[in-house]
C-alpha cells in the first residue's frame, strides 16, 4: 500500500502520518524531516540547508531526489506513507516512474484541507521533538505535551522549527498555492484523491482516513 499526504503547511500531515504508520505498518517518509536532519550537520551543506528551510521556499528537485533516494536505499518496508512529497507535478511524475519500475502504484492520496486562518493560528504553537520528530501544539489542549517541552513518547526535548513563524509561513503557503496545489487536480484526474476536511480533532481526521482506507482495501 502506498499513500501520499498532501496538504498546506501545518495542516497536520505529520500527526496523521504517525497514527497511520503504526496502524497500517507503513514506512513514514517525511522529506521535510529528512531535510531538517541534513540541516543539523555542522558543515557547508548543513548551513545551506538551514538557510533554505528558514526561507520557506521549496528546496530544489535535485536535492529532494538525492536525499530521498539515499534514504529509500536504507528502507526495508516498501509500503510508503509519503508526507510532504511530492510537492510539484515534476516530483509526482518521477514518483510514478519510480513505483512503475517496481511494478507498484499509488493507492490513496489524501488532501488534508484546512483554511489558511486556522493554519496561521496553529503554526506559532507547533513544537517538534528533536529526537523522534513527533509534533505537538502548545496552543491546542489536545495536542499539548504532558510535561512542558518534553516529548511524551521518547522524552526528547521539544523545539520550535525555524520556519514556524508568520513570515516563513506566508512564503510556504504561497509556495503551496503556486506549486503544490496543482497536485489536487492531478490526482483527482487519476481518481485516487480523497479530500478530508481537517480543521477538526486529530482523532476525527484519523477516523475518516481509516474509513477510506478500509473501504478501499475491501475493493
Ligand atoms: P515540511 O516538513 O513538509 O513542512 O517541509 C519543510 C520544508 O522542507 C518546506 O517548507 C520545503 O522548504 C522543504 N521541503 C520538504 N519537502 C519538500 C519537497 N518534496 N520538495 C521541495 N521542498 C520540500
Amino acid at each position: 500500500m502506498n499513500i501520499i499526504l498532501l496538504a498546506p503547511p501545518a495542516a497536520g500531515k505529520g500527526t496523521q502520518a504517525e497514527l497511520l504508520e503504526s496502524k497500517y505498518h507503513l514506512n513514514h517518509i517525511s522529506t521535510g524531516e529528512l531535510l531538517r536532519k541534513s540541516a543539523s550537520r555542522e558543515d557547508d551543506f548543513g548551513k545551506k540547508m538551514r538557510d533554505l528551510l528558514e526561507s520557506g521556499e521549496l528546496v530544489s528537485d535535485e536535492i529532494i531526489f538525492e536525499v530521498l533516494n539515499k534514504h529509500l536505499e536504507t528502507c526495508e518496508n516498501q509500503n510508503l506513507l509519503l508526507d510532504g512529497f511530492p510537492r510539484n507535478i515534476y516530483q509526482a511524475e518521477r514518483l510514478e516512474e519510480m513505483l512503475k519500475e517496481k511494478n507498484d502504484k499509488l493507492d490513496f492520496v489524501f488532501f488534508l484541507d484546512v483554511p489558511k486562518e486556522t493554519l496561521k493560528r496553529r503554526i506559532t504553537g507547533r513544537r517538534m521533538c528533536q529526537k523522534c520528530g513527533s509534533a505537538y501544539n502548545v496552543n491546542i489542549d489536545s495536542l499539548k505535551p504532558k510535561v512542558d517541552s518534553i516529548c511524551d513518547k521518547c522524552q526528547g526535548t521539544l523545539y520550535q522549527r525555524n520556519d514556524d513563524n508568520e513570515e516563513s509561513f506566508e512564503i510556504r503557503y504561497q509556495e503551496y498555492l503556486d506549486k503544490t496545489s496543482a497536485l489536487i487536480t492531478y490526482y483527482q484526474d487519476k481518481q485516487i484523491l480523497y479530500r478530508i476536511q481537517s480543521d477538526k480533532s486529530k482523532e476525527e481526521v484519523f477516523q475518516e482516513l481509516c474509513g477510506v482506507i478500509e473501504k478501499g482495501m475491501k475493493k
